[in-house]
């Protein structure tokens, strides 16, 4: 690991200003993917803001009936929370498929959203990866890419995007809000917030240098069956091949999003309307798997399937 300085911020904006003062500055909330990171020296940040203590760590009502999910909210606490349970049940359950009990008792909701793909030569600092090095190649194009995307990807990469909470938060219509190092706040749609790779693969989301999340607004609940069903290689504790969450209504078109199949987590609301039997070809239209991943096809559009059947029983 390369040496790197270290300080605490008090408050979103402290935090956001020590970001413009030392370049090449990362934040640090629960550390389970940068550190690792770190330690590979993939990323190599000289200097880590830990945003732990910057108070934002609440979940509270919203004044249209949503929730405002905090940045640093844990996942196994936005996964507990009472109203999350009962309104948005798709992102407890997407929350405790991923990762382990220990992981989501540390890991938080805005590095859930900036965690970095599990692409496996992303993490070989031996073998070309444009989104690790710009410009020196893909690897995993012609390599081994059986887990990788099969939409959304471009001739530089293509990489899936591994967040769980993410493709429940992409269903619910999520907002991403933020504060840039000049105080200055924004709010994101979840659907700009992630990037396609086209030719910068490096560019993963919307955000500026030194840009901190400060919280994610859910709606107010949209009412119907809520499933998020992931299909991986073992029972637990493994990233998806392929998931789906969905948001059924009683009659009428049901919302979908899906992940392990995109460099995103993949909507496509143009895919809503039409018969349940096709929905899985609509959302997955001009795919390009590989030879090793287009299992992925047939098993997307089958769970798509499977959950729709259940929801409407
Ligand atoms: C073994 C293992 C298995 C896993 N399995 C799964 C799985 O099945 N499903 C799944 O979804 N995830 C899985 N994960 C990933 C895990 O969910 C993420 O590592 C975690 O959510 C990242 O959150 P964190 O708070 O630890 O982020 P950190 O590691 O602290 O940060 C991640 C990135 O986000 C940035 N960052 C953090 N907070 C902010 C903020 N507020 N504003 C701006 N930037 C910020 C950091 O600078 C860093 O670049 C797994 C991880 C491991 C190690
Ligand atoms: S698919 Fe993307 S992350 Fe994987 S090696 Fe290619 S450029 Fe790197």
């Amino acid at each position: 690991m390369k040496a790197f300085t270290y300080e605490r911020a008090a408050t979103p904006a402290e935090a956001a200003a020590a970001a413009l003062r030392t370049p090449g500055a990362k934040f640090i909330a629960g550390g389970t993917n940068l550190l690792d990171l770190m330690k590979l020296e993939i990323e190599t940040p000289r200097h880590l803001i830990d945003v732990n203590r910057v108070g934002l760590d609440k979940i509270e009502d919203t004044a249209e009936g949503g929730l405002r999910v905090g940045a640093l909210v844990r996942n196994t606490d936005l996964a507990a929370h009472p109203r999350v349970r009962r309104d948005y049940g798709v992102l407890t359950r997407a929350l405790v498929s991923g990762a382990s009990g220990q992981l989501r008792n540390k890991a938080t909701t805005g590095g859930n959203l900036l965690q970095r793909t599990r692409c496996p030569y992303f993490y070989d600092t031996a073998k070309p990866c444009n989104k690790r090095k710009p410009g020196s190649g893909c690897a995993a194009i012609g390599g081994f890419n059986r887990g990788l995307a099969v939409i959304g990807t471009s001739e530089a990469c293509i990489a899936q995007h591994p967040s769980d909470m993410a493709v429940a938060m992409r269903v619910l219509d999520a907002a991403v809000e933020t504060v840039k190092p000049d105080g200055a706040a924004r709010t994101i749609a979840i659907a700009d917030f992630h990037k396609l790779p086209g030719t910068t693969p490096h560019i993963e989301n919307a955000l500026e240098p030194g840009e901190l999340i400060t919280a994610v607004t859910l709606p107010a609940p949209v009412a119907g069956t809520h499933i998020y069903r992931k299909v991986r290689d073992r029972a637990s504790y493994a990233f998806a091949l392929v998931s789906v969450a969905a948001v059924v209504p009683r009659d009428g078109p049901a919302r979908i999003a899906m992940g392990g199949v995109a460099p995103k987590p993949w909507r496509v609301e143009g895919a809503e309307s039409g018969d349940d039997a096709g929905y899985g070809k609509r959302l997955l239209a001009g795919a390009k798997p590989t030879q090793q991943n287009a299992f992925k096809l047939p098993l997307a559009e089958r769970t798509v399937t499977a959950v729709l059947a259940e929801a409407r029983s």
